[in-house]
């Protein structure tokens, strides 16, 4: 107990924690402000709650090109993910002896870091969040950044607390973190860049998330409902209202990929996958776009379908999803058809809002084979545009 770490209860980036605060927030139980704003109760059993201040302000450069997400994803297996180093992202030495324990981990705690929802999905953004981390924690006076893994919106992951990545590749033992008082011997903490209280993850966040957790609960044994919220453990919001409530889907699609059955395959209008006509043109003008583009075409009654093909592995249950930029002026009844192999259904989409995630089109019982499995069509009324950008499918 050489460092405040073993107590603290923070996770946010409050790089302006004043040492008072921290020293009130030690062993104290008070009523928390959430980061959001929202005052929360104390739960039963929490030994001390904490007062997020606003973080710093994560502007992205705006002269920076918004990269296209990393990797579409085909196939979600207990591959180890690509983990950057300290030392590859360039963090500053800790600053103290940093404890380790033998025993594995028996559990993972997810948080956010209250900081900005930022739409920088290149891995220098990815690197820049975990060195703005390291600083924040070294102002708590903290040795070092206090969870054992960053993960940014781009989908980058990378080390966190120095000793991490090297006993979570040998499965054996941890560093002691500082994310979570009571916790910190006993739980991996993934902080994920962003602030989930209303928003939701970004798709490629998301299916890294999923990946990562898999990889954690192969290396440690741990199983997959032993994974939580930070404010499982403590009073506080972290890690936001979305992406707590989406754990329990965390917890099944980490199960399925340690079961070796999740898949799931992404097609962007950029993918070999995709085919349109000359009329379907290219435009880079909405920031809510999956990867460099999207296409956009005006309605007309022509047979004239932007096309996703795929290969569905196996006969089976598969959940469909749809990513656009969503606009008022884009068209409020774009029909997406999905094909499942022995017939299709049109889908009517208002992509005049809600865009920049993923929306169900369904689920559906498909048959194996190559074939397109999804098409946007112009054959609908008004004038506004119709938008092809990109679709997932997933094994369920
Ligand atoms: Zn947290």
């Amino acid at each position: 107990m050489h460092e405040h770490d073993h107590s603290s209860t923070e996770c946010s980036p409050d790089s302006h924690t004043s040492l008072g605060r921290r020293e009130l927030l030690r062993g104290a139980v008070v009523l928390g402000i959430g980061a959001a704003g929202a005052t929360i109760a104390a739960p039963a059993g929490a030994a001390a709650a904490r007062t997020a201040d606003a973080p710093p302000s994560l502007a992205p450069d705006p002269e920076a090109p918004a990269d296209a997400p990393p990797g579409a994803l085909a196939g979600v297996e207990v591959a180890a993910p690509t983990i950057a180093s300290c030392a590859t992202w360039g963090a500053a030495a800790a600053r103290g002896t940093i404890d380790t324990v033998a025993a594995n981990p028996n559990k993972i705690l997810i948080h956010h870091t209250a900081s900005a929802n930022v739409t920088d999905y290149s891995q220098a953004a990815g690197y820049q969040i975990a060195r703005d981390i390291q600083q924040w924690h070294f102002a708590n006076g903290w040795v070092d950044t206090g969870q054992h893994l960053t993960l940014s919106r781009g989908g980058y992951v990378m080390e966190g607390r120095h000793g991490s990545l090297s006993r979570l590749q040998n499965g054996s033992g941890t560093v002691v973190g500082a994310h979570a008082p009571g916790q910190n011997s006993q739980a991996i903490g993934i902080e994920n860049q962003g602030t989930y209280t209303s928003a939701t993850p970004p798709a490629q966040l998301w299916s890294r998330l999923v990946e990562l957790c898999a990889y954690i609960c192969d290396q440690y044994g741990i199983a997959p409902t032993q994974i939580y919220g930070h404010r499982d453990y403590t009073a506080t919001a972290c890690p936001g209202d979305v992406l707590y409530s989406m754990l329990p889907q965390l917890r099944s699609e980490v199960a399925a990929a340690l079961a070796g059955t999740s898949w799931s395959v992404i097609v962007d209008n950029t993918s070999a996958g995709f085919s349109a006509g000359s009329a379907w043109l290219a435009s880079s003008f909405s920031g809510e776009r999956y990867g460099a583009d999207y296409r956009y075409a005006t309605p007309a009654e022509v047979s004239d379908l932007a096309t996703y093909s795929a290969t569905i592995p196996s006969s089976g249950s598969y959940r469909v999803e749809a990513w656009f930029p969503g606009i008022a002026g884009y068209n409020t009844s774009t029909p997406f058809i999905v094909y499942t192999g022995t017939g299709s259904s049109t889908i009517r989409v208002d992509q005049s809002a809600g865009g920049g995630a993923w929306l169900s089109l369904g689920t559906y019982a498909m048959t194996a084979g190559t074939r397109t499995v999804v098409a946007v069509s112009r054959w609908t009324q008004g004038t506004a545009y119709v938008v092809a950008d990109a679709i997932r499918i997933t094994r369920l």
